[in-house]
């Protein structure tokens, strides 16, 4: 069985490398004439990025502990050496595929949340994040987590000068050898009263031993965030991008925008072939985290991220944003602020795009049900809609967006 896995994932890696992405349409004539490095085309692995302070070189696709067993040796051949939300496997799930290599080969991230919360509720409390991980660590037989994130993360600049306990659970794993790197994946909270996700990431790279941060990022988003990702390769904090794919999910199930592809214009180019050259073509970014429910998917995003983008792809993504205006938001959070009611904008069609990009309703319906405020707080003054970079009518967005989930 292992032995048909490999062989599996051979004559995969070959289709990924020899002929590119040809079976998702994206041609690859012409190929040799871009600006892609030799060896990441030879091989058809992934080309591999620097981790910011951490010195990890790792693959340029996330892989995560929920991608399903058919999955992840093909990813592991195709060169997916990082995997986050690894605290969830334990040692009966964590995949053959990685076992059967040496531990220092590839790299476990372990997700820490706040205790007995979620993203606007909870404590952090050094014991117990000490406490979980190696807990964690008992459960899975790893050994050592490569990196340590902070997941539900500082809610402000005052919350990450005032509160160490996160960093000190992190340095006390450190020293007995358990953890080896500080990360955060960072959220906006402005509708909360806190900061937004960027204002938080500059202040940890100069005070805090933060050497890696994730964040919301796509095509089209807010120049805060292309400046953060500039600063930090400067500074040598490591960047993976999330939430990358806007619209593309939806716009792959949408009739309509299915029929525009068949213009010779966009002919070789996918939404999310396209979407990952574009996040790709941004050298100061480290690696992307792409949600991925399937092999085909996989092949899709691992074989556009070798190849460089055509003029195809550029009209493709324009068709996109198109596509997206009033429609997809990007989660810039932009409208939060100006809303009297504090509703959280960018949580509630953050769980619009679990439903209709990612077809997981269940998740959906379960993150808004936890919601203090959802779509209902909504008084339709109209207060956000100057401030939407999407021209999204927000409140009958957000009727439109309870009625599905709530
Ligand atoms: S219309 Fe609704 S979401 Fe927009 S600012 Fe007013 S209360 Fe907030
Ligand atoms: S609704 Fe508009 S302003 Fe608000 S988070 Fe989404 S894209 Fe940004």
């Amino acid at each position: 069985m292992a032995d048909e896995t490999q062989n599996l994932s051979r004559r995969d890696m070959m289709r990924i490398g020899a002929t590119g992405v040809a079976a998702t349409g994206v041609a690859v004539a012409g190929v040799g004439s871009l600006p892609v490095h030799a060896a990441e085309q030879a091989s058809g692995k992934l080309p591999t990025r620097r981790y910011g302070r951490t010195g990890l070189e790792i693959g340029w696709l996330i892989g995560a502990s929920d991608w399903s067993k058919e999955l992840v040796p093909r990813a592991v051949a195709a060169g997916v050496n990082y995997w986050h939300k690894a605290q969830a496997w334990n040692k009966d799930s964590i995949p053959a595929v990685l076992k059967r290599q040496p531990r220092e080969s590839y790299y476990l991230e372990c997700v820490v949340d706040r205790v007995n919360g979620d993203h606007t509720r909870g404590k952090i409390d050094e014991e117990q994040h000490y406490q979980f991980v190696k807990h964690r660590l008992k459960e899975s037989g790893v050994g050592y987590y490569d990196v340590f994130k902070f997941h539900f993360d500082y809610h402000s600049i005052e919350e990450a000068k005032s509160n160490p306990g996160m960093v000190r659970a992190f340095e006390r794993l450190k020293k007995e050898g358990l953890v080896k790197h500080l990360a955060i994946s960072q959220h906006h909270y402005n509708s909360i009263g806190g900061d937004m996700a960027w204002e938080i990431m500059h202040y940890l790279a100069d005070n805090r031993p933060y050497e890696a941060t994730q964040f919301f990022y796509t095509y089209g988003d807010r120049k805060e965030v292309q400046e953060w990702i500039e600063v930090a390769k400067k500074k040598d904090i490591g960047t993976i991008a999330m939430k990358t794919m806007g619209g593309v999910g939806r716009a792959s199930h949408d009739a309509k925008f299915q029929k525009l592809l068949a213009d010779p214009r966009y002919k070789d180019s996918t939404p999310a072939a396209a979407m990952v050259k574009w996040l790709k073509s941004n050298d100061n970014l480290t690696a992307a985290v792409i949600a991925t429910k399937n092999f085909d998917q996989f092949r899709e995003n691992a074989g556009a991220a070798v190849l460089a983008m055509t003029p195809k792809d550029h009209e493709m993504l324009a068709l996109l944003a198109g596509y997206n205006k009033g429609l997809t938001c990007l989660l810039c959070a932009q409208c939060v602020s100006a809303c009297p009611e504090h509703i959280g904008v960018t949580d509630i069609f953050r769980y619009e795009r679990y439903a209709r990009d990612y077809r997981d309703l269940d998740r959906a319906r379960k993150e808004y049900a936890a919601l203090t405020r959802n779509g209902t707080s909504c008084v339709g003054c109209g207060e956000c809609l100057p401030s939407c970079i999407q021209e999204i009518d927000i409140p009958a967005k957000l009727r439109d967006v309870h009625n599905l989930l709530g």
